[in-house]
């Protein structure tokens, strides 16, 4: 066990050392500062947790990069250093654990916090109140001068009013329009654009002639003092960076009295973050009191008294432990990571996606293997990268069934697609799929119908169809009731209130291959009724907005399949009617929302959901093409900013309203 976390470490130490040298020595990146990240916490917690393995060598232990030979080297008597990760509530409370067992009880801790700008770490020499010297941070101890392209950056005084030696460092920054516009004039010379500001900043600075330095408008955020003024807290030094004329941040840093204080200024910075000039990845959090923060010294790399509390990653560094074949309603088979449970964007993940057979080939996953696990927005989170470095030897290859693990049923794929189906209609996978369809909230909403009660349904052979949902009987559910959500009763009173349901949900509950909340609602606004999509051809189909050609056959070739007209029938034959959402229409069509603070009864998501498939759009940012703006408690800046433009606004209630007429 041990030798197995050994390894592990070493394996990482070396992956880690590989990419901080691209991106810190060579300000390239391969992999993203998020994955970067992860597997930087990984090594952290491992080495927190077995100190004996902790080498001089590690990543955890040495900062930055290399100084490139081609600046003259700066030695410091005090080392310039960075600050270790944290990404959650539970990393911050041990680090205040860890923080208190070095301290008396009467040390009193208070932390000042700063958005944490995602630039170039310099640091600045004033001699006779003359700019002197400045410097990166290379390894800490010895950076590189770079004292003429700093001295292009208009915001750094070349002089101030203070005449004793004065060494202060800060952040050197591009902001997001000046970044933005470089990258385009670099994609237009045909260069590949930059990855991020950072990269940017750091590419003016680290270069050799001062005046492409010039051209990239930097800009500088200087947030603390070295030298000894008597400075007793982190606060009082960003006052007197102020009076003796450095740029800060002052304004946007808060001194919160107790971690609830850091985690509410973290989320509200989480919301607001669109609103800064600059991109910002998360907090500076500091220990206030400068004696404090002095006592409990340094570890490896970092100071113990700060921290950067990061926002939450888009991506994360995981382990494989396995891979499912999930086989879903239309029958297609989807190959799915098991991973070992990871946060990503604030939530824990288990599962991902790995799309089809192609792409486990494209990412040259095993199972076993540690890989990047991403979520972009709010879709399913996929895998993204994998690191073969990290092998053990152990890892085992992915083969893909020829079979359904279902019915046995041999799969089949056209040539020119890439996912396997099973061609079964009666698979008992395929038939589970299509219930838990039919019961969403999007389709006909059946409440206490979970996917164990189905799956006994099925099993028992109670149904087939999903429309024998509607002939079910107490009786029928009392034997099953423990596998249930709810009492029987209730059960067969949600599925008999859900016998008239608006015609876009109807339409949405046929699982149709290819059709959507969207499509559903497109389809329902341009027919009247059943019949009438019947009748329509492929080339009428094709006319309605977003709806292609792939898309069109799907729809053509549902409603002239003979098995799913005698479901139709069924259907009715149950008493199951749709009408015509004309009010709702109304209301919501091509309006376009965008939500603000929380809603006390349902979450952003779900009211996402629920604006889509009434025909609306949600957008994330505010202007002035926005129809609604919802706002529940603690809104954000998008708040302000639709109050400024007059743009209309409604609360949680009023949405509910709307959502119910
Ligand atoms: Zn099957």
């Amino acid at each position: 066990m041990n030798e197995d976390v050994k390894n592990r470490i070493e394996k990482l130490k070396n992956l880690i050392n590989h990419h901080r040298y691209l991106y810190h020595v060579l300000d390239k990146e391969e992999i993203s500062e998020s994955a970067l990240d992860s597997l930087k916490k990984e090594l952290f917690d491992l080495e927190l947790k077995f100190p004996q393995y902790i080498t001089s060598d590690s990543p955890t232990q040495r900062i930055g990069g290399k100084p490139l030979d081609f600046f003259e080297k700066v030695k410091r008597n005090q080392i310039m250093y960075s600050f270790n990760d944290a990404f959650s509530r539970e990393d911050m409370d041990n680090w205040e654990k860890r923080n208190k067992k070095l301290l008396s009880d009467d040390d009193y801790i208070e932390y000042y916090c700063e958005p944490k700008l995602d630039g170039l770490a310099i640091e600045l020499t004033y001699e006779n109140g003359i700019l002197v010297l400045g410097s990166t941070r290379g390894d800490g101890r010895v950076g590189e001068n770079v004292t003429q392209n700093i001295k292009t950056i208009e915001s750094i005084p070349l002089k101030i009013s203070f005449m004793d030696k004065l060494i202060v460092r800060g952040e050197a920054v591009i902001n997001k329009k000046e970044f933005e516009g470089a990258n385009k004039e670099r994609v237009a010379n045909g260069f590949t654009p930059y990855a991020n500001p950072r990269n940017l900043a750091a590419g003016s600075i680290r270069q050799l002639d001062s005046k492409i330095t010039s051209e990239r408008k930097l800009d500088a955020d200087i947030y603390s003092i070295v030298t000894d003024l008597g400075q007793k807290t982190h606060e009082e030094e960003h006052s007197l960076l102020k009076e003796f004329g450095f740029k800060t941040n002052n304004k946007y840093n808060k001194l919160c009295k107790n971690m609830d204080e850091v985690f509410d200024f973290y989320n509200y910075w989480q919301e607001n973050r669109d609103s800064l000039p600059y991109e910002i990845d998360g907090l500076v959090v500091l220990i206030n009191n400068n004696n404090i923060f002095k006592k409990l010294g340094t570890t490896g790399k970092s100071p113990r008294g700060g921290i950067a509390l990061k926002f939450p990653l888009k991506e994360a560094v995981t382990i494989i432990e396995d891979i499912e074949i999930q086989v879903g309603r239309t029958g297609a088979i989807t190959p799915v990571a098991i991973l070992k449970p990871v946060t990503i964007n604030g939530a824990v993940i288990s599962r991902a996606t790995l799309h089809n057979e192609k792409e486990i080939e494209r990412l040259g996953l095993k199972i076993g293997d540690t890989a990047v696990v991403g979520r972009a927005g709010d879709v399913i989170p996929e895998v993204m990268k994998v690191f073969p470095e990290l092998r053990t030897g152990k890892e085992k290859e992915f083969v893909m069934p020829k079979i359904c693990p279902s019915c046995n049923c041999e799969l089949v794929k056209p040539e020119q697609e890439v996912v396997w189906r099973c061609p079964n209609n009666n698979c008992f996978k395929r038939k589970i799929g299509w219930f838990k369809h039919f019961v969403s909230r999007g389709a006909f909403d059946i409440e206490g119908v979970g996917p164990k009660i189905l799956e006994k349904f099925l099993e028992e052979g109670l149904l087939s169809l999903p429309s024998d949902l509607f002939t079910l009987k107490e009786g029928d559910i009392l034997p099953l009731e423990r596998f249930a959500e709810k009492s029987a009763q209730k059960i067969i009173e949600n599925i008999q209130n859900k016998k008239s349901i608006p015609f876009s949900r109807f339409i949405y509950s046929l699982g149709i291959r290819n059709v959507g909340q969207k499509t559903s609602y497109d389809l329902a606004k341009r027919f009247n009724s059943i019949e009438e999509i019947k009748q329509a051809n492929v080339e009428e189909l094709e006319q309605i907005n977003d709806i292609g050609p792939i898309v069109a056959k799907s729809i053509f070739e549902w409603f002239n399949d003979k098995e799913n007209n005698l479901f139709l029938e069924k259907l009715e034959k149950e008493g199951v009617v749709y009408y015509k959402e004309e009010t709702i229409k109304n209301i919501f069509s091509d309006k376009v929302f965008v939500l603000t603070g929380t809603m006390q009864s349902l979450s952003r998501e779900l009211a996402r959901e629920r604006i889509i498939s009434l025909g609306g759009n949600v957008s994330n940012s505010i202007s002035k093409n926005i129809d609604y703006v919802i706002v529940g408690e603690n809104p954000g800046q998008k708040y302000d900013k639709a109050l400024e433009i007059g743009l209309k606004i409604i609360n949680e209630n009023e949405f509910i309203k709307m959502i119910n007429q």
